[in-house]
Formats: structure tokens, C-alpha cells, sequence
């Protein structure tokens, strides 16, 4: 099945240090990974390992850390040929970790924000031939738009993490088979904490049916009709990063595989509970292997 993901692709440069900097500040860092990000290509780079046919679009720098993320994804199977080079810089994220875990993050959207509805009609025909879309909110809102719409006008399955949460024109949820916060998303679009209520006005919006993830309290699934709720796998989890991309992947997967809804929920729950087994963002997303074996054990 072919999963198109219309999203972010960012490099990420991470510090260790003793503690963080103050105002004005130098300090020396203990360690230093480069590592690649963004929530498209983490969703990508997910299917892929689950197994479905995936092509990119999206837009990096005409830098070094664009061509080595263009680079990684292909070495992933990740079809780029819709990724665009643009003069801006490639997005990133710059992060400094202190040893007790408190972090800063700055994040430049860059190339990202160069992802605009000419290069996404540029590559329709990528779309033309998906079955599934999945898309964030790390581009800008009007490409967001534009592609809900174009893929609802070819009939394609439309899949949005509304993350990071941000307001949205209502057009955007008519357009939607399937929309999946996590809480904080969910609370934040919707302004309630009551994550049914929540649920409940996102379905009166117009979107078909919600997911919303519930960290290591598993998943609730609302539609029209039912509602499903899905238990968590149990698991050491010593890293959270990714779990909802990892999640939104397999779900994809799992759907576009014509699984029961019931067993792409929890193949979705399976493998963003493996993601948070491991380190690092794109280094913790699980092989299908793993999260079949994971599931029958
Ligand atoms: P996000 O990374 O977007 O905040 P969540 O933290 O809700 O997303 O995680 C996505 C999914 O991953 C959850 O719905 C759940 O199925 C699984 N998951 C996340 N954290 C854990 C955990 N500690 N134990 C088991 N499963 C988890």
C-alpha cells in the first residue's frame, strides 16, 4: 500500500552539558549527536519500517545537513524525488540536555516553511497514486489546507497529527477521515481537558473519526458511532521521543492493510510502546519484524 507523508524534515543537533547555559554564558558540552528529525520524515521513515510503499514530500536547504537528510531517507527506502531544495536553510532543532534531563529546544522551521501549495501540486501525481496521506503541522497552515483538499478531491484517506497543536481554519477538519492528538494536542485545539468531550467536538466539526493517544495509558478511538478503546502494552520505557510518530505510522499501516480497526489500534499501540524502549527519535522506530514478535509475545 502506498502512504504519501506531506511534512517536516529537520536535522537535529543535540548538547550534553553539566547544566544549562545562562544569559551570556560559554559552556562546554560533554557530548554531541546530529541526528534527523522533523515529524514528517520520523513518520516516513516509521511506515517504511512497517512496511508500506512511502514517498515523501517536503523541502530541505541547499546545505549539507539537507543533502544528508535526503541521503538517510532514501537509505531508509523513503522515496524523495518529492522533496524540494529551497535557498533557505534546512529546519533544525538545537538542543541542550543537562544531566538531570531538563532540556532547551530552539527550533527553525526553514526549509520547511518553504513547503508551499506550488510544490505540493508540483508532485500530485505522488498523490494521485497514495493511498493514505498523513499529515502534521510543522508546514505552513495554508500548504496544510491546500493538501487536505487535494487529497480529498482525489477521494485519498486523510490522516492529520495536529502536532505541534496550532489553530485551524474549520475547512480543515470537513477534510479529515482521521485526526490523532495526543492529550495535550487535544486540550489545547479543543480547550477542554475531558477527552471525550474533546473528541466529541472535533467529530461535530466535520473530522470522521479521532485517535487520541494516551502515552503509557494506550489509545481511545471516537467516531459517530463507537468508541474503542485500546489497552497499553507494558513496557520500560526510558524514551517518549517519537512514540506519537511512531504510532501515527503503524496506524496508517495498519489501515491502509485493511487490518480490523481494532487490530491496527493495537499494532499502533504496540509500536509507539516499543519507540519509547529505545533512545533518539528516528533510531527508536521499530521494524514490522519487532513489532509482530512484540505483539505475540
Ligand atoms: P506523543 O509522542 O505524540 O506525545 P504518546 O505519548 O501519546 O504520543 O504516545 C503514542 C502512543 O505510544 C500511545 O498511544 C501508546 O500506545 C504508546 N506509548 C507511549 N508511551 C508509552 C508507554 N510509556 N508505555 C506503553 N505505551 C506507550
Amino acid at each position: 500500500m502506498k502512504i504519501v507523508v506531506i511534512g517536516s524534515i529537520n536535522m537535529d543537533y543535540s548538547a550534553k552539558v553539566n547544566k544549562l547555559p545562562q544569559k551570556g554564558e560559554t559552556i562546554r558540552a560533554n557530548e554531541f549527536y546530529t541526528t534527523a528529525g522533523g515529524k514528517g520524515a520520523n513518520q516516513a521513515v516509521a511506515a517504511k519500517r512497517l512496511g508500506a510503499d512511502v514517498y515523501m514530500i517536503g523541502a530541505v536547504g541547499d546545505d549539507s545537513a539537507g543533502k544528508e537528510l535526503c541521503r538517510r531517507l532514501e537509505a531508509e527506502g523513503v522515496k524523495a524525488h518529492g522533496i524540494k531544495t529551497v535557498d533557505t536553510p534546512s529546519g533544525n532543532a538545537m538542543i541542550t540536555v543537562d544531566v538531570t534531563g531538563n532540556n532547551t529546544i530552539v527550533v527553525f522551521a526553514g526549509a520547511n516553511s518553504e513547503m508551499n501549495e506550488d510544490w505540493l501540486m508540483e508532485n500530485k501525481n505522488i498523490i494521485e497514486e497514495a493511498d493514505y496521506v498523513i499529515i502534521q503541522l510543522e508546514i505552513p497552515m495554508e500548504t496544510v489546507k491546500a493538501a487536505i483538499r487535494f487529497s480529498k478531491s482525489l477521494d485519498r484517506k486523510v490522516i492529520l497529527n495536529p502536532a505541534p497543536a496550532a489553530e485551524m481554519p474549520e475547512e480543515i477538519y470537513k477534510g479529515l477521515d482521521l485526526m490523532t492528538p495526543n492529550e495535550t494536542e487535544l486540550a489545547e485545539i479543543t480547550r477542554t481537558t475531558d477527552i471525550k468531550e474533546g473528541a466529541k467536538q472535533l467529530l461535530k466539526k466535520g473530522v470522521k473519526s479521532i485517535v487520541v493517544t494516551l502515552g503509557e495509558k494506550g489509545s481511545l478511538y471516537m467516531d459517530d458511532t463507537k468508541e474503542v478503546y485500546t489497552n497499553p502494552y507494558q513496557v520500560d520505557a526510558i524514551d517518549s521521543t517519537a512514540a506519537g510518530d511512531s504510532f501515527n505510522a503503524a496506524l496508517a499501516v495498519g489501515l491502509s492493510e485493511d487490518m480490523s480497526l481494532e487490530d491496527a489500534l493495537k499494532f499502533a499501540n504496540a509500536a509507539g510502546a516499543l519507540t519509547t524502549t529505545k533512545l533518539g527519535a528516528q533510531a527508536s522506530l521499530p521494524y514490522r519484524d519487532e513489532v509482530n514478535t512484540f505483539i505475540k509475545s
